[in-house]
């Protein structure tokens, strides 16, 4: 044994680095065990979301749009400009630098805060010890009142796809393809197929995505999803819902997909071919069995609303317990967790996480689908507005899309905000902000918004609730 710490955070992803800045913030003696090795081999802190996901995935958006807007989006503007080149290298060396940056700062901030990084592989061992397992195959042993296991997702790989080297990848292998494929397939049209799906076709490739699901983002509200699913399809995304993938083979560097449909069996051959349907629990290996950590059927660590595991002092955070897989979310988790060990009362309101989906136009929302309203028996009232209705829509050249509210029949409040839009994800904040505080559509409705802005949506759709749209003509549903 060779310390003894307050806190001991296993994984330095967006909810386990969080938990450890803000128990150090609050006098608590705090190590953080992380294994992660950066692409040259060092390692590196800030988990999936830095190294190979919300932030590489971003900076690769925004580098392809930039490339699609150079071409004819731009010349709408009246800006020609000839013969946009890709230097595809460049753009993966930005992505790169970005991702550095950042998780050199998350360091940084862990010696500003004065927390120990045991570099290895973090195992919960009984009576609240923790063995860390270097890359040199030695282990040390240590004790904390306090543990949280932060350990996140993996990948899920399916029979019919097995992955290899780089052709038939994951979601990392698609943020490092050196050349654009001229035939991309995708199977999983969930938030990864559409946003990584998109970086490529944005690049250039023939982006098929193979959806096993017969409806589109069955997470989103389906008037919004339906809106979508129209509008990716006019961008060129060859989507197709109620497939299921067989079979596949390598041959002469091509990759042969077998897939089923209503209309029967086809086969279709790609040069790359990108796995996303989904993510588990990494709970491998990160347990003694004498513990008697509690998972659930999913694989996931069994917790309480507060985070708590089975066993006293043990906590678990982020993309390995209940809930979305979202950076965020493992964040406030991360906070609440902290500030409990801390002896302070916190929580996390659950029912205001917001979800993006970073396509361009961005899909997000926050709160109920009018599905999920419709099955639990809430009467509901609903506004909606078009984008191509708002003035700095048409500004911009950005109308696709548009904003529906929720609001309770009887209440007014507001229970669920959906939005299909250029820069949905900042305008989303209103909505959570407007959802924590518990304001009603009439709230939205009688605050000022600045004129022209995209957020005007927002005030027109909370205005339709009530038949008080201003500047389109209220449909009756
Ligand atoms: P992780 O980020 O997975 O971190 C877990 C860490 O634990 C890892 O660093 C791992 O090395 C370490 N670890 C695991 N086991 C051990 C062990 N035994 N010992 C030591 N260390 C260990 N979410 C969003 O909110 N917005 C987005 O835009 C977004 N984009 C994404 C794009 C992609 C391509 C992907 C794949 C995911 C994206 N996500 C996004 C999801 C987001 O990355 C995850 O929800 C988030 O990273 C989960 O955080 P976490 O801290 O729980 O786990
Ligand atoms: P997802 O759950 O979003 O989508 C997976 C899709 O694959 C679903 O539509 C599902 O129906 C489909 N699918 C499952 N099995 C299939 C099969 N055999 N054949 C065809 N389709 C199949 O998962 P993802 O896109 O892999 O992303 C993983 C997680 O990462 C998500 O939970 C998400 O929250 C997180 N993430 C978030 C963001 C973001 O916040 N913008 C971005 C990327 C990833």
């Amino acid at each position: 044994m060779t310390d003894k710490f307050d806190v001991i955070v296993i994984g330095a992803g967006p909810a386990g680095y969080v938990a450890a800045i803000r128990c150090a913030q609050l006098g608590l003696k705090t190590a953080c065990i992380e294994k992660w090795l950066s692409k040259e081999g060092k390692p590196a802190l800030g988990g999936t979301c830095l190294n190979v996901g919300c932030i590489p995935s971003k900076a690769l958006l925004e580098s392809s749009h930039y490339y699609e807007m150079s071409g004819s989006a731009l010349s709408e503007h009246g800006v020609q400009v000839e013969n946009p080149k890709l230097d595809l290298k460049k753009m993966l060396a930005r992505k790169d630098k970005v991702v550095k940056d950042l998780t050199g700062g998350i360091e940084q901030l862990f010696k500003a805060n004065k927390i120990s990084w045991l570099q290895g592989h973090g195992k919960l061992l009984p009576n609240k010890q923790v063995s860390v397992t270097g890359q040199n195959g030695k282990s040390e042993t240590y004790s904390a009142e306090n543990i949280i296991i932060a350990t996140g997702s993996v990948p899920i790989e399916i029979p019919a796809t097995p992955f290899t080297d780089d052709l038939i990848v994951d979601s990392s292998g698609a943020l490092e393809f050196s050349e654009v494929p001229e035939r991309l397939a995708v199977i999983g049209g969930g938030v990864i197929g559409l946003e990584l799906g998109s970086v490529w076709r944005r690049l250039g490739s023939k982006v098929v995505v193979l959806e096993a699901m017969e409806s589109f983002l069955v997470v989103a509200d389906q008037q919004i999803a339906r809106e979508s699913l129209r509008i990716f399809n006019k961008q060129g995304l060859d989507i197709h819902l109620g497939t299921r993938v067989t079979g596949s083979s390598v041959k002469k560097g091509k990759i042969e997909i077998e897939y089923k449909d209503k209309d029967g069996l086809h086969k279709d051959s790609f040069d790359k071919l990108i796995v996303a349907v989904g993510r588990r629990a990494n709970t491998d290996n990160i347990s003694d069995d004498e513990t008697g950590l509690l998972l659930d059927e999913r694989g996931l660590i069994h917790v309480d609303e507060q985070c708590r595991t089975n066993l006293p002092g043990v906590y678990a955070i982020g993309d390995v317990v209940r809930g979305p897989m979202l950076a965020h979310k493992g964040s406030e988790e991360g906070m609440m967790v902290a500030e409990l060990i801390a002896g302070e009362n916190s929580n996390v309101n659950y029912e205001t996480i917001p979800s993006v989906i970073y396509t361009h136009p961005e899909i997000s929302w926050v709160g109920k689908t009018e599905e999920e309203l419709k099955a639990s028996a809430v009467e509901y009232n609903v506004g909606t507005f078009p984008f191509a209705a708002c003035g700095r829509a048409r500004a911009t050249g950005e109308t696709a899309g548009m904003v529906k509210i929720l609001a309770d029949k009887q209440t007014d409040r507001v229970l669920g905000v959906h939005i299909v839009g250029a820069h949905s994800s900042e305008i989303i904040a209103q909505a959570v902000i407007a959802m924590e505080f518990g304001a009603s559509a009439e709230d939205l409705a009688l605050t000022v918004f600045a004129h022209p802005t995209l957020s005007e949506s927002v005030h027109e759709a909370a205005l339709s609730v009530h038949g008080r749209v201003l500047h389109t003509v209220q449909k009756k549903r």
